[in-house]
């Protein structure tokens, strides 16, 4: 019954079938503090610094597009994938996905239109160590109230479809840093998100294991939206629109 229930309310925040803009930011702010003391005092009286990582950031991301953001180091990219997925709210200023103010949501709902609508991957794969690949994969499905068989076979299946098919059963320990990557993004992709989002995906892989990375990824993107935050011409070269940051500002000069 709890199952039925908890099923039924990620579904109804599935976006799937959405207006076109799928992503948007509205003039984007995000401060961080940094230093001070950690007294009881009011942040401003302890002598710490406002840190601004996105000034004013406006964008618009349409189904299909794979967009890349580049800059460099501190301008800003992290923060903005970060604020895109909801594992933040900025300072000021609206993200909204699939036309929902992520920021206007509780923490439990803004987890919840993640958890359905969107697949993360970040530069370290972030895999639970002690479980198997089939496993990492199939573990958003448990929170989706996925009967246990359909689990296993949904993860297989992308596993299979990233060239994984016969490494199912090992752990993270017995894989290349390239084919944790690989189980990375299936453990993205197996909620059929309509986002993806990712996160220097290819920094520690060499030339050829990013390269094939990014085959499976645009291979998924089809009718999603993909949005890759990278250094690495390697991807960039393969975005059809990329955002360069500078400073936390667009830098539309290119
Ligand atoms: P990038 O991904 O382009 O390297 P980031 O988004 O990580 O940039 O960082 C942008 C700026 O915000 C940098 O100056 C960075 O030091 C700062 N920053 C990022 N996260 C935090 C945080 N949690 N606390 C304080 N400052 C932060």
């Amino acid at each position: 019954m709890e199952r039925e229930t908890r099923a039924r309310s990620v579904e109804s925040d599935d976006l799937s079938g959405s207006p076109e803009t799928l992503l948007r930011c509205i003039d984007v702010v995000q401060e961080y503090r940094r230093g001070g003391g950690t007294s009881l005092l009011p942040w401003h009286q302890q002598g710490g610094v406002t840190v601004r990582a996105l000034d004013g950031v406006s964008l618009d991301v349409r189904a299909g597009e794979f967009i890349g953001i580049e800059g460099p180091s501190g301008s800003g990219k992290s923060t903005l994938v970060h604020l895109l997925a909801g594992l933040s709210t900025p300072t000021s200023g609206r993200v909204e996905l699939a036309g929902v103010d992520i920021g206007a949501q509780s923490a439990q709902k803004r987890s919840r239109l993640r958890h359905r609508n969107v697949g993360l991957v970040f530069q370290r794969f972030q895999l639970l160590p002690s479980l198997s690949a089939r496993a990492n994969v199939a573990l958003p499905l448990v929170q989706s109230g996925v009967p246990k068989r359909e689990r296993r076979e949904r993860a297989v299946d992308l596993l299979d479809r990233v060239g994984l098919g016969d490494r199912t059963t090992h752990t993270p320990g017995q894989l290349s840093g390239g084919e944790q990557q690989r189980v990375a993004i299936a453990r993205a992709l197996v909620t059929d998100p309509q986002v993806l989002l990712m996160d220097e995906p290819t920094g520690e892989l060499d030339r050829e294991t990013g390269a094939r990375i990014l085959d499976h990824v645009i291979e998924f993107s089809d009718d999603r939206v993909v949005v890759v935050a990278s250094h690495d011409e390697q991807v960039l070269d393969r975005t059809d629109r990329r955002i360069r940051l500078v400073d936390g500002r667009r830098d539309d000069s290119q």
